[in-house]
């Protein structure tokens, strides 16, 4: 690097610059919540990024308002969020009506905004709005790079600058990188951050299909050997957003299959609660191996989203937890500015992982918990459903639904 590139370079990326790694929908989320906070931004995404057009997120009221505050419920679609009004979960133990939920939480009777306890919308909208509006936010530049590396220090400013690396070998200089590169991070590997991962040889088939019944806005849960399979609404109402986990055996068979049998065997598994399947969109399976990380952050570097805590998806809760990240983030880092502190410093950064780490593992062993708890063997499913009977006693569902819907957490 030559003196003047420096000194470009310096005026650029440095000052209270932030070097976002990842263009999924947790670094386009702290991209936003951090430019309209005033600090200049750039993110780096990958030249062959995987686009998510099948999925589905659902967002608790938490997450709804963090959306909100940065801008993005006012420029969705009108439609593009199905509101939850109700959600049951049950499981497969014998019981004389298989309809029974063995949970429920129930607001269908005042259905309106303010009465949702969630929201759906595909991942696709989403990002994609919040890609159009980077586009055009003027704190933030978006650089179509692969990041292939990181160095704790940058060899021409020392301690004053981590270092990205490029495809083309450059190194880029950072007072501070928020590394939002999903749950096989590279920079979590490069920074040598230690992860506990469980694979439990499990997989989750997505698709959206098409019922003889409506949804009611039901979110509808159920616990089977192998996996949750879940219903979540959307804007047509006979349609549904499904994410079905079980062995990776299962999985592989029923990615094989036509989609004739496909739907006869997922009639088997919903017990016909929104009548019949009759049309079923493109299957995905994705591995789901949850994967945490030890402690987020290192030398000028931060991990955000799946990067830091990629949770089994049963509950629904991995993206609520990656915009509790960003609001955290975000308000530690303008008081950092306020106070005129350094914004990649060890003590702001191991401050941030400490305030981070009840939610977290909270939600982490939740969620660790019913799986193991549910889908491991029909023994285990029914003392799962006697404790099921038992978190449906008022206190114990308020509590949950606390959890759930991030409020727990003083957010
Ligand atoms: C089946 C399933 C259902 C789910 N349902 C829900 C739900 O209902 N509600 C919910 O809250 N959560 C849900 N989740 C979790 C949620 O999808 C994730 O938590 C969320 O998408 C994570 O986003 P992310 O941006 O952190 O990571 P990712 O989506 O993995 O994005 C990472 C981004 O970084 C880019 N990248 C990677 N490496 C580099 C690099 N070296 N240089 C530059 N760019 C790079 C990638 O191209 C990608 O764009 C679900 C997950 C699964 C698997």
């Amino acid at each position: 690097m030559t003196k003047s590139d420096r000194d470009t370079t310096k005026a650029a990326d440095f000052g209270h610059g932030i070097h976002i790694v990842g263009g999924g929908l947790t670094g386009y989320a702290a991209a936003l919540a951090l430019a309209e906070a005033d600090f200049p931004v750039t993110v780096y995404q990958s030249r062959t990024p995987n686009k998510d057009t099948l999925r589905t997120t659902t967002i608790n009221p938490s997450a709804y308002d963090m959306l909100k505050d940065i801008g993005v419920i006012a420029a969705l679609p009108a439609d593009a969020l199905t509101p939850i009004y109700q959600i049951m979960v049950t499981d497969d133990a014998d019981r004389d009506n298989t309809h029974d939920p063995v949970m429920t939480w129930d607001n269908s009777a005042q259905a309106n905004q303010g009465a949702a306890l969630a929201w759906v919308i595909g991942n696709a909208v989403l990002s994609d709005m919040m890609e159009a509006m980077l586009a055009t936010h003027d704190r933030i530049t978006v650089c179509q790079t692969d990041i292939t590396g990181y160095q704790s220090r940058h060899p021409d400013y020392h301690h004053a600058a981590a270092a990205l690396m490029t495809a083309d070998d450059r190194l880029i200089p950072a007072s501070l990188i928020i590394a939002a590169d999903g749950r096989n991070s590279k920079l979590r590997q490069a920074a040598d951050i230690r992860v506990i991962t469980r694979n439990l040889g499990q997989s989750a088939i997505v698709s959206t299909v098409t019922m003889t019944e409506p949804h009611r806005h039901i979110a509808w849960q159920k616990f089977l050997a192998g996996g949750p399979i879940a219903l979540m609404p959307m804007p047509d109402m006979h349609m549904a957003s499904l994410v079905w986990s079980m062995t990776n055996e299962d999985a592989e068979r029923l990615m094989k299959v036509n989609d004739e049998r496909f739907a006869i065997a997922l009639d088997d598994a919903t017990d016909l609660t929104f009548g019949r399947i009759t049309d079923i969109g493109v299957r995905q399976a994705f591995a789901v191996i949850p994967t945490h990380a030890l402690w987020p952050v290192a030398q000028r570097l931060v991990l955000i989203g799946d990067a830091a805590h990629a949770i089994n998806p049963l509950a629904g809760q991995g993206y609520n937890l990656a915009l509790a990240d960003v609001k955290a983030l975000a308000r530690m880092l303008m008081a950092a500015r306020r106070d005129g502190m350094d914004i990649g410093s060890r003590q702001l950064l191991h401050r941030y992982a400490f305030s981070r780490t009840p939610e977290i593992a909270t939600m982490t062993l939740a969620t660790d918990g019913l799986n193991m708890l549910f889908s491991f063997g029909k023994r285990r499913r029914r003392l799962a459903g006697m404790g099921m009977a038992l978190a449906n006693l008022q206190g114990i569902k308020s509590f949950a639904l606390h959890v759930a819907s991030g409020r727990l957490f003083g957010r």
